[in-house]
């Protein structure tokens, strides 16, 4: 099929890739033209592991294309929109700027018979707005959520755990269509939702808000585990053999980021307000808070573990990335935390194996370094805030040489604490006695 994919992004340029890897011609359209000149030349815009490969195999196919330009858009079958949808400043709302622009723009391109496929995440309502624009040039609309995982987006892309397609009620053509996207997964049996689009577009933010809410429940046990003195990591591990309960995102530490859970949950919680149903999803302001707080407590415990004041006192961190594998830092807690100690005085060292540069164009008063062993030279105290595997594998011995004192909070829960104490370290875990 010939598929356009405008938005080249996180999500846009791993679908455009993945779609390519399928056997269809895609070409890839974004208004970033640095963004756009790199994947013209075959190289992935950020890092995620698989994309740089299945990038080079479509374009050395002929089948993979990228643009700046709208109007090659034209004598595509679908159009996926897969712009960003952050949230605005100083409001809890989703930006649908990008999202206007990109259907407005696409409008004058579309031909009779077309699809048009939604892929951002929206607040519910959207499509219903959009459809009578697309339905006015004679193409119709689809809203089709996306469900990938920063770090797995290849694999969640080419093999996803279900495909919810949000079509007007009995748009057949519109899922025959779909089903011939995605003809590959639907032969390998991936479940597949027909939904309306109000329903489609809540799946998503219903997903996030759910996947939120288990985190920031194992984070206030992990509260409360610390006034109590009870160890969350393996209250997590008793309730997680409940099937009811499970143990995956049961993980206590500095809680979730990253560009979807944080704002598609204030966005969630915005749109209901606007609906008259505020209180329905009233719990997910707790449920931001609790994350929240958790970044304020490894604050806390640096401040307690250095004294009572972190000034002029050298702090290593471990991790930039919202989690390992990536190197996204929108509303990365690590990143965060690192800032937060520079505000306070403190010599903040930091690494990260991929995110260096998208943090720096952020905080560029960290002093950034190349490796674990380079941040905690002479350090006061190691703080590990994304767990990258070569941060969960260290050696507390041969680490512990360089530092200036062997203090670690481990902001995952993910090192040993019996073995870093034995190596003569002052473990802090979260939740954790
Ligand atoms: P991103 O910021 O990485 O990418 C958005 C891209 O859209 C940018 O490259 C931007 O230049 C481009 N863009 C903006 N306006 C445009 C226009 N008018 N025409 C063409 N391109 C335009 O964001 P992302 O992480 O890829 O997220 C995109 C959407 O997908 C969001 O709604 C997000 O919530 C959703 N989503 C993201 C993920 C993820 O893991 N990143 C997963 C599921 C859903």
């Amino acid at each position: 099929m010939r598929i356009s994919v405008i938005g080249c992004g996180y999500l846009g340029a791993v679908h455009a890739a993945c779609m390519a890897e399928l056997g269809h011609d895609v070409i890839g359209i974004d208004i970033d033209e640095h963004k756009i000149a790199q994947l013209a030349a075959g190289r992935a815009p950020f890092f995620e592991p698989g994309l740089p490969e299945v990038l080079e195999r479509g374009m050395a196919s002929g089948r993979l294309r990228f643009t700046t330009d709208i109007s090659e858009a034209s004598g595509s079958a679908v159009h996926f929109v897969a712009v960003g949808t952050p949230q605005i400043p100083g409001s809890d709302a989703a930006d649908l700027r990008y999202v206007d622009a990109s259907f407005s723009a696409l409008l004058e391109h579309l031909s009779d018979g077309d699809l048009v496929v939604g892929k951002s995440t929206v607040p519910v309502g959207t499509a219903a707005r959009l459809a009578e624009l697309v339905e006015n040039t004679g193409a119709s609309l689809a809203w089709n959520p996306e469900f990938l995982r920063e770090g797995f987006a290849v694999g969640d892309t080419l093999t996803p755990d279900r495909l919810v397609y949000g079509v007007r009620a009995g748009d057949d053509a519109a899922v025959a269509a779909l089903d011939e996207v995605y003809a590959a997964a639907i032969a390998a049996g991936t479940p597949r939702l027909v939904t309306d689009y109000a329903t489609a577009e809540l799946v998503k933010v219903a997903a996030n808000a759910f996947l939120a809410t288990k985190i920031s429940f194992i984070n206030a046990m992990a509260e409360v585990a610390e006034a109590t003195g009870a160890d969350v990591t393996q209250l997590a591990d008793a309730i997680g053999h409940d099937a009811r309960i499970g143990r995956r995102f049961l993980n206590a530490g500095v809680g979730f980021g990253g560009g979807c859970l944080p704002k598609d949950i204030r966005g969630f919680m915005a749109r209901a307000d606007e609906l008259g149903v505020g209180e329905s999803l009233s719990f997910l302001r707790d449920v931001d808070a609790i994350n929240l707080r958790r970044r304020e407590r490894v604050v806390q415990l640096a401040i307690e573990e250095l004294g009572g004041d972190v000034e002029g006192k050298r702090i290593a961190v471990l991790g930039l990335a919202f989690k390992p594998d990536s190197d996204d830092v929108r509303d990365s807690p690590a990143l965060d935390i690192a800032a937060r100690l520079r505000g306070l005085g403190a010599l903040v060292s930091v690494t990260d194996p991929e995110a260096i540069e998208t943090s720096r164009r952020v905080h560029p008063e960290l002093n950034y370094v190349g490796s674990a062993e380079e941040a905690a030279a002479d350090a006061d105290a190691v703080l590990l805030l994304t767990e990258w595997r070569q941060f969960r594998e260290l050696d507390p011995e041969a680490f512990g040489a360089g530092v200036g004192s062997r203090v670690i909070i481990d902001g995952r829960n993910v090192l040993d604490a019996t073995r870093w104490r034995a190596a003569g370290w002052t473990y802090r875990g979260l939740g954790r006695p």
